[in-house]
């Protein structure tokens, strides 16, 4: 059986080894267990359940919350040359009926279908009298309330393990929240399944972080350092995306927005560009998410703040789903923190939700403003431990931290002076001697440290009040206005008893792009270039997402290797012997003629 099932992922998906975690929970499945799989995006979930589909003699049921997830899927199956269908509303109803008869003939292996249909009385009798192998559940989270993305058709799921005693079933999810998990494997097993987790590191993708100034130059500094590849730019409002697209296209990028106040149509075009054209920046509030599935996605980007580290770990984790290099860079402003803080409390929920949302968010600033690794505060949020990455703006340039004592004290003193009730930026105008009406009227204009850092600037003054918030030094009024007030700590620091030091603010990052070519390897740019056109048009004309045809990684493996025949081709990863036979002598012929050029 061993042997079968790694034959199965050499022959039809092309890959010698399994990631981790994915054999573990395959064998499970082969012995007939319940299992609960957790692993992050991109980690190779599917192969889970698509390898004993076909290691077992018979249909496998897949379940999954999303037509756009079930195309791609069944499309990526196909031209692995795998039986694979879906019956759902997308389809006219003779499409349908014509899938149900090759299901009913047993010709088919991997059956997709949304919940609600698989629920139907009429559906269930027919599976039973067929004979069903496997269920799988994707995106199992859904079934579960305090998840993020709750669907009540979800939640008749929980009668299958009774219609289907004998049948084993797999749900599978990337969401790490423990009271989440705990919810499925009630639901689904009655409390009853093995669960793994399986590591959440995503050591391709290169975290940073740095303080907001000017958000769309920022934003517009970070793409041209990447130079290309595709994109997704997410932003609090659905007005900024369009601002944010419109910014980028008037630069140069071509760039779309999207957002769930656009009609379908319009969503669904430029969802589409975005899956099929290379090179495209989308600006996005999270209403994009759960439905891409592009594996090819280079960069992430924040304009603004997400609502916890989970929601980020989701965000940035639809970069790099392929392994190869990607980054994910967020801005951290003050503002958005405030913003954050109010979005909680005007939220019609209990006070101990309220709590968790904060504490949520608290997790989520204070990863940010960390001078130390951030993989490493990343994954200690997940429960796992781990060292510094080598792969975060932290770990490449190491932070300074400064002497910043006085400075504190100056900003601590006109907190108390000002009577413990201003935000930030009364503060800042305080410490700069700027006599704005408000200050004139409160009289503030004759506190000792009013004035008393003028030569400094608004960002340095804003970073360190940010720093000593984070630090715990001061505290915000979460529901007002954003009034700062003085901790027990801040005291102390205020009365001399403690020191302060902070890391300053930097000039925007420039990055690094020679540093991202090194990793990949030496390979030839032209002909990496000529495999990714042919790529383009061989999606075109088939109208598939560029990335089903092979994956980035694929074609840099293959540009690493240039293949010269069939067999040698056989040996790229992500070739199995349907896109071998399907595709084989194009990039052949391609990689040949790169290599005549050359040798001109
Ligand atoms: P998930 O559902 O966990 O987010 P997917 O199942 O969509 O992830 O897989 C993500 C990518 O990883 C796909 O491009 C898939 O082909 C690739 N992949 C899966 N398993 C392997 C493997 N063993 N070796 C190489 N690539 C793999
Ligand atoms: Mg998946
Ligand atoms: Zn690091």
């Amino acid at each position: 059986m061993e042997d079968t099932r790694r034959q199965i992922l050499k022959s039809v998906f092309g890959f010698d080894s399994f990631r981790p975690g994915q054999e573990g929970i395959i064998d499970l499945l082969l012995e007939g267990r319940h299992v609960l799989a957790v692993m992050p995006t991109g980690s190779g979930k599917s192969l889970c359940f698509q390898i004993p589909a076909l290691v077992f003699d018979g249909l496998t049921i897949v379940v999954s919350p999303l037509l756009a997830l079930m195309r791609d899927q069944v499309v990526a199956l196909r031209l692995a040359g795998v039986a694979a269908e879906a019956i759902n509303s997308a389809q006219s109803r003779d499409a349908n009926v014509e899938t149900w008869r090759r299901v009913a003939r047993r010709e088919t292996r991997l059956l997709y279908l949304a919940p609600e249909r698989l629920m139907t009385p009429r559906m269930l009798e027919a599976l039973q009298k067929l004979g069903v192998k496997l269920i799988a559940i994707d995106e199992a989270h859904c079934i579960s309330q305090w998840g993020p993305a709750f669907r009540p058709e979800y939640r008749g799921l929980a009668r299958l393990r009774e219609i289907f005693p004998d049948v084993p079933i797999a749900a599978l999810t990337a969401t790490a929240d423990v009271v989440t998990r705990t919810d499925i494997v009630d639901q689904l097993f009655g409390g009853h399944a093995e669960t793994l987790v399986l590591g959440f590191d995503r050591p391709n993708i290169r975290l940073a972080v740095s303080a907001k100034q000017d958000s769309k130059r920022q934003l517009l500094a970070f793409l041209k350092s990447q130079g290309g590849g595709s994109g997704i730019v997410y932003c609090l409002s659905r007005k900024r995306t369009e601002q944010t697209a419109e910014f980028l296209a008037a630069n140069g990028i071509r760039a779309l927005p999207y957002h769930a106040g656009m009609s379908r149509e319009a969503r669904e075009a430029n969802q589409n560009r975005f899956m099929t054209e290379p090179d495209l920046v989308i600006a996005a509030t999270i209403a994009f998410g759960m439905g891409i599935d592009k594996a090819d996605v280079r960069f992430v980007f924040h304009m603004d703040l997400p609502s916890s580290l989970e929601a980020y770990y989701q965000e940035i984790g639809r970069a790099g789903r392929d392994g190869a290099p990607a980054e994910a860079h967020l801005l951290l402003g003050m503002a958005d923190i405030r913003m954050r803080r109010l979005f909680i409390d005007e939220e019609k929920a209990g006070d101990d939700r309220k709590r968790r949302e904060h504490q949520r968010l608290n997790a989520l600033i204070g990863y940010c403003e960390a001078a130390g690794c951030r993989r490493e505060i990343l994954l200690s949020y997940f429960g796992e431990s781990s060292r510094p990455c080598g792969n975060c703006d932290n770990c490449i340039k190491p932070v300074q931290l400064v002497e910043g004592t006085v400075l504190a004290q100056q900003i601590l003193s006109a907190v108390k002076r000002t009577g413990e009730r201003y935000g930030a930026a009364h503060i800042v105008d305080v410490l700069r001697g700027v006599s704005t009406e408000r200050i004139v009227a409160a009289r503030h204009d004759h506190v000792p440290t009013f004035g008393i850092g003028a030569e400094r600037k608004k960002d340095e003054w804003h970073a360190l009040i940010r720093q000593l918030i984070a630090g715990g030094w001061l505290e915000m009024d979460i529901g007002g206005f954003g009034g700062l007030s003085i901790s027990g700590k801040g005291q102390a620091l205020l009365r001399g008893a403690e020191t302060f030091q902070y890391r300053p603010l930097e000039k925007l990052p420039r990055l690094r792009k020679a540093a991202r070519d090194a990793e990949i390897g030496a390979v030839d740019d032209a002909l990496l270039a000529s495999l990714k056109s042919l790529r383009l048009k061989l999606a075109k004309e088939r109208r598939l997402p560029a990335y089903l045809i092979f994956s980035d990684r694929t074609l840099l493996d293959m540009a690493a290797r240039r293949p010269r025949n069939a067999e040698e081709f056989a040996g790229v990863s992500g070739v199995g012997a349907a896109k071998l036979h399907e595709f084989g002598d194009m990039f052949l012929a391609a990689i040949a003629a790169h290599s005549r050029v050359e040798r001109v």
